[in-house]
């Protein structure tokens, strides 16, 4: 695997990829990498000839300073888990590399980032949507993997990919979990081992929600019994739960008027900020 720090360096070398008539697979990361990092590589792997990963603890997509310290970081580990998984370039710039200087240009996603992640991390997206587009810039990917996991940062990529004119294709990877139901996260770590257990009840809720839903429980009264069912883990203190539109990710009144719902959670198990969500058709 090629180990890449500096953008013009990445470049000539993937202009000569491209030259020779090769794909490019980007999958943007921020390192402690897990299965669920792992799913998205191999994917790319097989999708595309040559597979760019990149490892970017992007800070201004960070709300909180204390998570931006606290964020897990394990470069050897990561190199040796992408090297066994296929990857072909690991590209690790650092921070003077990616914001040469203070940015003044700020993305704007209205709807998309008014609900959730984007109400309760104000300027979240804002830092995503610069990083992700400096990334696609850079490399040039014909195909971006992202994770389900982060729902409404795929929704919001899609979103710039098509606005900005981006030559590429978004492939969206479903969530990888641990035995228990567990969405896999670099924030898993860190966990205290009473929180670790309680944390698994977000799935559980999610899951409680679509059965409800299924069966042709209103939104309002699932709603509340997801929330009673969670308010059951003393340790877990719920930010939010959503039912909406799978496309739009808007909250969700009447199930009929929709094709696919999202089912969105987020909440803190101990000191840990956790986020999960699960698609259904209805
Ligand atoms: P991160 O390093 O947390 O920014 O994640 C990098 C990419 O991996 C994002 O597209 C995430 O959505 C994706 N990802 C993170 N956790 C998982 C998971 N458990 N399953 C699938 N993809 C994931």
């Amino acid at each position: 695997m090629l180990v890449f720090e500096r953008k013009a360096d990445l470049t000539v070398y993937l202009l000569q990829q491209r030259k020779a008539g090769n794909t490019i697979g980007l999958v943007p990361t921020m390192g402690a990498l897990h299965r669920g990092h792992l799913s998205l590589i191999e994917t790319s792997v097989r999708e595309a000839d040559i597979t760019v990963c990149s490892i970017f603890v992007n800070p201004i997509q960070f709300t909180n300073k204390k998570d931006l310290e606290k964020y897990p970081r394990t470069p050897e580990k990561d190199q040796k888990l992408l090297e066994d998984a296929g990857c072909h370039v690991l590209f690790c710039p650092s921070v003077e590399e990616m914001y040469p200087n203070p940015p003044y240009t700020q993305f704007s996603f209205g709807a998309l980032e008014e609900v959730m992640e984007g109400y309760y991390r104000p300027g979240h997206f804002r830092g995503v949507g610069l990083i992700v587009s400096k990334l696609f810039n850079i490399v040039q990917p014909d195909l971006a993997f992202f994770g389900q996991k982060d729902l409404q940062q795929c929704r919001i990529i899609e979103h710039m990919a098509a606005d900005l004119l981006f030559n590429l294709k978004v492939v969206v990877i479903p969530t990888v979990r641990e035995e228990d139901g567990l969405a896999m996260s670099s924030r898993n770590v860190r966990l205290e081992p009473e929180a670790r257990k309680e944390a698994t009840a977000l799935y559980k809720a999610l899951c409680l929600g679509r059965d409800m839903l299924l069966k042709g429980e209103e939104p309002s009264v699932v709603g509340r019994e997801v929330e009673a069912f969670v308010r059951t883990f003393p340790g877990l203190q719920l930010e939010y739960f959503s039912i909406a539109d799978g496309g739009t990710l808007q909250p969700v009144k009447v199930v009929s008027d929709h094709k696919q719902l999202a089912l969105c959670i987020a909440g803190y198990a101990g000191d840990v900020r956790l986020i999960d969500n699960l698609l259904t058709e209805v």
